[in-house]
């Protein structure tokens, strides 16, 4: 039992779960592919990114390093090229350090087990598994916020813990079922069982619900469960946002030292642009060449 259901009563929400969630999918490219580095390539780039936007890039970045090869030849500055408008600019560093790794350890093909996967810079156990579940069909469970939260409320009606949350997930995987499973439990978490208003009416499980067959008891199952992450914090005005715009500099030309401050958008204060600098060159995002920055 787990999160006190039987094992057989899991495996069959998941399996209604991913028969009636196929209608629900969006006709996303990496949806069309089994080919692990473009997975990859996705699960990265929507990780914090609206898929409105990681559509024409992920297209773009494929046509750029169709594998990880190409990727991993390239230096990191043509990559964090190709992240234009995508953000969170660490993540094409780390993606760019993987594709090194599965070249010189890997032969260039992104490997089919666990732990490897989870050797890779940047990749995490949402990442890993996505890849595992999404380019090998393997059944294992796909747990990030919006798979929590469906959890929390539809299968167990309670909070949930960390391991528990991921062994639910596992468990509601049919036998041969993990792409399709898991692709309908994310896009019912992004979908319609939101983390404000669930859209009931119009979940495909509604009827398998739990929460919503006690008649949706406070408080909210999902409300601090496991896989279920608080807020950002604000853009504007923070340091990101200053280091989105120093890096958006850089793709375009290096910087002086003495326009770091503008090209961070803090004219006035370039203390604050000089540390955000520091910070780049420190994580590998931008290097000094004399009195310029520049990509690496
Ligand atoms: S019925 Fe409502 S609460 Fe239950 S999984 Fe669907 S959207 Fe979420």
């Amino acid at each position: 039992m787990i999160a006190g259901v039987a094992p057989a009563r899991l495996r069959s929400f998941g399996a209604a779960l991913g028969a009636q969630g196929a209608s629900m999918r969006p006709d996303l490219p990496w949806r069309l592919t089994r080919d692990p580095w473009a997975v990859l390539v996705s699960e990265v780039m929507a990780q914090q990114t609206q898929l409105a936007r990681v559509v024409p890039a992920y297209e773009a970045f494929l046509a750029r390093f169709p594998d990880a090869l190409s990727c991993a030849a390239a230096p990191v500055g043509e990559v964090l090229r190709a992240w234009a408008g995508l953000g969170y600019n660490r993540r094409a560093r780390n993606l760019h350090a993987a594709a090194t790794v599965v070249a010189e350890v890997h032969g260039g093909t992104v490997p089919g087990a666990l732990d490897d996967l989870l050797a890779l810079p940047g990749v995490g156990p949402y990442t890993a598994r996505a890849v595992l579940a999404f380019a090998f069909e393997a059944d294992v469970g796909v747990l990030d916020t919006n798979a929590g939260r469906v959890l929390a409320r539809a299968v167990a009606g309670r909070r949930l813990g960390d391991r528990e949350a991921q062994a639910l997930a596992d468990a509601i995987v049919p036998p041969g079922g993990g792409w399709a499973c898991n692709q309908a439990l994310l896009d019912v978490g992004s979908l319609v069982c939101t983390s404000q208003r669930p859209r009931c009416d119009g979940c495909p499980i509604a009827a398998r619900c739990a929460w919503r067959a006690a008649g949706w008891p406070a408080p909210d199952p999902a409300h601090r469960s496991a896989g279920v992450s608080v807020p950002q914090s604000t853009f504007a005005g923070s340091d990101r946002q200053g280091r989105g715009r120093l890096v958006a500099a850089l793709r375009a030309a290096p910087v002086p030292t003495s326009a770091v401050a503008v090209a961070a958008g803090w004219p006035d204060d370039p203390e604050r642009a000089a540390r955000v600098a520091e910070s780049l060159v420190a994580e590998g995002l931008a290097v000094r060449r004399g009195d310029l920055l520049e990509l690496p």
